[in-house]
């Protein structure tokens, strides 16, 4: 599209510019950041080919243009992740038709997205939007009305929404830290997670692989569980685990004994051993454009022997 073209090559001055303080009073996509929404790339504040992120960190790639807020599979997108109009506006271009499930090296150049105006040279974008955008050019928008949903078409590795703001020709980095000091384009700018956390947990009767591997996620969840042997296959993912990077725990499964799991007892799974084992890791990096890989690693065992890297016990 020639516009977003044209308004993606804004460069990024890490200037506030005239953008207001706590404009942006909601993220423009359903769910809760660091909860349901991972921000994995943030404007590229460095001029050059270095990177430097609002808060000093490399949490960008070269260039980038907008914050990359992830969320976990395919298998979202199908349950639909609502993208919203930041601020009120008119709807400057749009652009749909695209393939939507992209990842990994399947990217393309085109992707689903809508352009919205909110006065001279002021700009909000959303992008990788999944198929069936139903705004047309000159349509006027409130603040939080439904542009569309989070997909993965376009130069996308993993399904996410791309959202930049644009102020006078200049990429708008809303996000403020020692990097890029002044007031937050956020109203409640929130803080930026340092510890790993687990992103999702997943139990299922069958392996996770194929089309029940991520980024699809079509397993069966496994929700009930009554007294017996059977055999549970898990995959965990943390996120800023190993030195930032999104990790995928799986196992092929394991026999559970009979008298560990007995009505109405939770399983837990011990995190702790998890993160002290990375040589059974696959960590997807925390980049999301072209050129990311992701995967998720399975280790056999023998069913009758217990997974020291899996410990289930009642809670
Ligand atoms: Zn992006």
């Amino acid at each position: 599209m020639v516009v977003t073209a044209a308004l993606l090559a804004g460069t990024a001055s890490g200037s506030r510019g005239s953008a207001g303080a706590g404009e942006f009073t909601f993220y423009p996509q359903a769910g809760i950041l660091w909860q349901d929404l991972y921000p994995g790339n943030f404007v590229d504040l460095d001029p050059g080919p270095g990177l430097r992120d609002f808060d000093c960190g490399t949490q960008t790639y070269d260039g980038h243009t907008g914050t990359d807020s992830v969320i976990r599979s395919f298998r979202e997108i199908d349950i639909g992740v609502p993208v919203f109009a930041a601020l009120a506006g008119r709807v400057l271009a749009v652009q749909d038709g695209e393939y939507d499930r992209r990842f990994g090296p399947t990217v393309s150049q085109f992707d689903n997205h809508v352009v919205l105006e909110h006065g001279p040279g002021r700009f909000t974008i959303y992008s990788h939007l999944r198929k069936g955008i139903r705004l047309k050019r000159g349509q006027r928008v409130v603040a939080g009305q439904q542009l569309g949903w989070t997909a993965s078409s376009g130069n996308s590795s993993w399904p996410h929404m791309h959202f930049t703001s644009q102020v006078g020709g200049e990429i708008d980095e809303p996000w403020t830290g020692p990097c890029n000091p002044g007031p937050s384009g956020w109203a409640n700018q929130p803080a930026y997670p340092t510890d790993p956390y687990v992103r999702d947990l997943a139990l299922s009767e069958r392996p996770f692989v194929g089309k029940a591997a991520l980024p699809y996620d079509q397993a069966i969840r496994t929700g009930t569980f009554v007294a017996g042997t059977r055999t549970i296959y898990t995959r965990v993912e943390f996120g800023l685990l190993a030195g930032g990077r999104t990790c995928v725990f799986g196992s092929s499964g394991r026999t559970v004994p009979p008298r560990s799991i007995a009505p109405p007892a939770r399983l837990s799974v011990s995190t702790t051993a998890l993160a002290t084992r990375p040589s059974r890791t696959a960590c997807r990096s925390g980049r999301w454009a072209a050129g990311a890989s992701s995967s998720t690693s399975t280790t056999r065992r023998s069913p009758t022997r217990p997974s020291r890297s899996f410990q289930t016990r009642e809670v």
